[in-house]
């Protein structure tokens, strides 16, 4: 990860945190969180580093369900939050604060400010990265999250489908525009392979985001297959890399989180 410091924005990082990184997609439904949560756990127990996961998808907060926490975040002295620590990773999500059924109907301006709070009045200690899962879309709002949280480097996660790629070409544009540097793309619900006969089956095309990251330079940092297992692993609050380290799938994500 290219460190932020080298454009002169120290001051602004988030405390204790060395590198900031995003999971973004430019559509919703495409793994993003998914991703987030498998590369976060991933980082923490296979490249033991010191690993953070900020869910900054206020809306759709996905952290609390894939990453099992159920508790609310205690406060220090000097009115930190503590992050909630689980596999390894210590998290923070909207999801925590509200209630499971509140509706969140949040204008810009206070998702803002909550998500200020969520970063940066926040004990992290100190962290090697901090991953973002990204509110999906490529609008306003996330520019400006982009900007606040100082980012060292943003992947983007689509599927092989060209209305997915449409949109992660456009998150590709937008995080140029804040100088971000793209670190590269993942290609979620790559292939499905039969359960009964092993043959594979390329439901949503195939090699879309290979030949997009070829087109537009950038590095396609793994395929991660659509797969029974990883659904559960979300629904049941045990990421497949924590449930079955070394499958397939696992080895996969944890090439991604090399990559980074
Ligand atoms: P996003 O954050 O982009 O909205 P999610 O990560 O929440 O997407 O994923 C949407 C749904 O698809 C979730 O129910 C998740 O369990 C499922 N899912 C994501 N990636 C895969 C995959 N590779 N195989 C099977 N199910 C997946």
């Amino acid at each position: 990860v290219r460190s932020y410091s080298v454009l002169g924005y120290d001051h602004l990082r988030i405390n204790g945190v060395e590198d900031v990184i995003a999971v973004a997609s430019g559509k919703g439904g495409v793994g993003k969180s998914t991703t987030a949560v498998n590369l976060a756990v991933a980082l923490a127990n296979k490249c033991q580093l010191k690993v953070g996961l900020l869910d900054a998808d206020v809306y759709g907060p996905s952290v609390p369900t894939m990453m099992r926490i159920n508790q609310k975040p205690e406060v220090t002295r000097d009115l930190k939050m503590i992050p909630i620590e689980n596999y390894g990773v210590k998290c923070m999500s909207m999801g925590f604060l509200v209630d499971k059924d509140a509706p969140i109907v949040w204008r810009g301006p206070m998702v803002m400010s909550a998500l200020q709070k969520m970063s940066r009045e926040v004990d992290w200690g100190s962290l090697d990265i901090l991953v973002v899962d990204m509110p999906p879309g490529t609008g306003d709002a996330q520019l400006t999250m982009s900007q606040k949280l100082q980012l060292s480097g943003a992947l983007i996660v689509s599927t092989p489908q060209d209305v997915a790629l449409i949109d992660a070409r456009r998150g590709v544009r937008m995080f140029s525009k804040v100088q971000v540097p793209i670190l590269g793309l993942v290609e979620n619900m790559s292939c499905f392979k039969c359960p009964h006969c092993g043959e594979p089956s390329f439901i949503f095309g195939m090699g879309g985001a290979r030949n997009t990251a070829a087109e537009m330079g950038l590095q396609l940092l793994g395929e991660i297959p659509i797969e029974v297992d990883i659904r559960k692993g979300c629904d049941e609050g045990i990421p497949i890399v924590v449930s079955a380290p070394d499958s397939v799938i696992s080895k996969a994500y944890h090439d991604v989180a090399q990559n980074v």
